[in-house]
C-alpha cells in the first residue's frame, strides 16, 4: 500500500518502520524528527498525503492533529483513508471525522497501548473508532504495527476507550504505590508483597506487569532508576483527558480526579517530570501522613 505517516516520533518512527519492513510504500513528513529507514521525506504534510492511500498521523495532541487535519484532507484522493493513531480528546477526534466525512473521506481515531517497546515490537493493541469500511481497509496495516485492533464503534469510539483504559491505569498504579509504601512503614517486606498481591484480589497491571518496587516482579522502569517507560507527564495528558471527556458527558469520576490532582502535584509541583509514571511509589514514600 502507499502510505502517508505524519508524526514520526518516538512512536510513529518505529510504527513506520515495521510499515516499510513489511513491503508498504511509505513517505513521511515531520517537523522535526528524522525519517526511519526507507522511508522517504516529503518537504509538506499535504505533500506526503498527496498519493496515499492510507495517511497515518500520530501527533502530540488534538490541536496539532486539527492543523495537520485541516492541511492533510484537501490534498487527500478520493477514496483514501486518514487514520489519526495519537491520543486526543474525543471532540478533536469527532471534529477531523467529520472534516474527512464533508471531503468524502473516511477517517479513523485508532488510539494505541503498548508504549515504544510495542511500537518497536509490531505488538500495539489499537482501540479504533469510524466507519467499517475504514476499518477493513486499514486493518491489514494495524496487523503489521500490533497484535490487536479492536473497532469500538464510531468516530470518537477508539479514544473514548483509550481515556477509560488509562484513567484505570492511573489509578491502580497510585492504589499500587501507596499500599507498596504503607506496607513498607508497616514493615512488610517488598517481595513477599509482591508474591500475596500479585497472586491474589489486589493484582493488577500496575503490581503485575508494571511493578513499581525496585527489584521484586519483572524488570520495569522501577529498576532503571525510574527513566520513562511511561512518563509522568504523559500519563497526566491522559488522566486531563479523561477528565475533559468525563466533563463533557457529565459522569462521576471521583477517582479519576484525584488521580489527575495527584499526577499534576508531581509533575508541575514536584519532581515528577521526566520520571516515570510508577515513580509515585519513592514520592509517596517520602511523605507522611498529613
Ligand atoms: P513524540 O513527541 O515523540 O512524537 C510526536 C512527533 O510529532 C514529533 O516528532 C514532532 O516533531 C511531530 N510533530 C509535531 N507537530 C507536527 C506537525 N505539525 N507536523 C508534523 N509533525 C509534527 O511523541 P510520541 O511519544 O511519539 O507520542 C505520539 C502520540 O502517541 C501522542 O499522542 C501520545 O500521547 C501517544 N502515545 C504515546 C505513547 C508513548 O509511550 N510514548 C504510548 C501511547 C500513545
Amino acid at each position: 500500500m502507499k502510505i502517508a505517516f505524519i508524526g514520526l516520533g518516538n512512536m510513529g518512527g518505529p510504527m513506520a518502520a515495521n510499515l516499510v519492513a513489511a513491503g508498504h510504500q511509505v513517505i513521511g513528513f515531520d517537523l522535526t524528527a528524522p525519517m526511519p529507514e526507507g522511508v522517504g521525506q516529503a518537504t509538506t504534510a499535504a505533500a506526503a498525503a498527496q498519493e496515499a492511500e492510507v495517511v497515518i498521523t500520530m501527533l502530540p495532541n488534538g490541536q496539532i492533529l486539527r492543523e495537520v487535519a485541516k492541511e492533510v484532507i484537501p490534498a487527500m484522493q478520493d477514496g483514501a483513508v486518514l487514520c489519526d493513531c495519537s491520543t486526543v480528546d474525543v471532540e478533536s477526534a469527532r471534529a477531523v471525522a467529520k472534516m474527512a466525512a464533508d471531503r468524502g473521506l473516511g477517517a479513523l481515531d485508532a488510539p494505541v497501548s503498548g508504549g515504544v517497546g510495542g511500537a518497536t515490537q509490531g505488538t500495539l493493541t489499537f482501540m479504533v473508532g469510524g466507519p467499517a469500511d475504514a476499518f477493513t481497509t486499514v486493518k491489514p496495516l494495524f496487523d503489521v504495527m500490533g497484535q490487536k485492533a479492536v473497532h469500538c464503534g464510531d468516530a470518537g469510539a477508539g479514544q473514548s476507550a483509550k481515556i477509560c483504559n488509562n484513567m484505570i491505569l492511573g489509578v491502580t498504579m497510585l492504589a499500587t504505590c501507596e499500599a507498596f509504601a504503607l506496607a513498607d512503614k508497616l514493615g512488610l517486606d517488598r517481595q513477599k508483597m509482591f508474591d500475596v498481591v500479585s497472586t491474589s484480589s489486589g493484582y493488577s497491571w500496575s503490581m503485575n506487569a508494571y511493578c513499581p518496587a525496585p527489584g521484586v516482579g519483572p524488570q520495569t522502569p522501577a529498576d532503571n532508576d525510574y527513566k520513562p517507560g511511561f512518563a509522568s507527564e504523559l500519563m497526566l495528558k491522559d488522566l486531563r483527558l479523561s477528565q475533559q471527556a468525563a466533563e463533557g458527558a457529565d459522569a462521576d469520576t471521583p477517582m479519576g480526579k484525584l488521580a489527575t490532582a495527584l499526577y499534576a502535584a508531581f509533575v508541575e509541583a514536584e519532581d515528577g517530570k521526566g520520571k516515570d509514571f510508577s515513580a509515585m511509589l519513592p514520592r509517596f514514600e517520602k511523605r507522611g501522613r498529613s
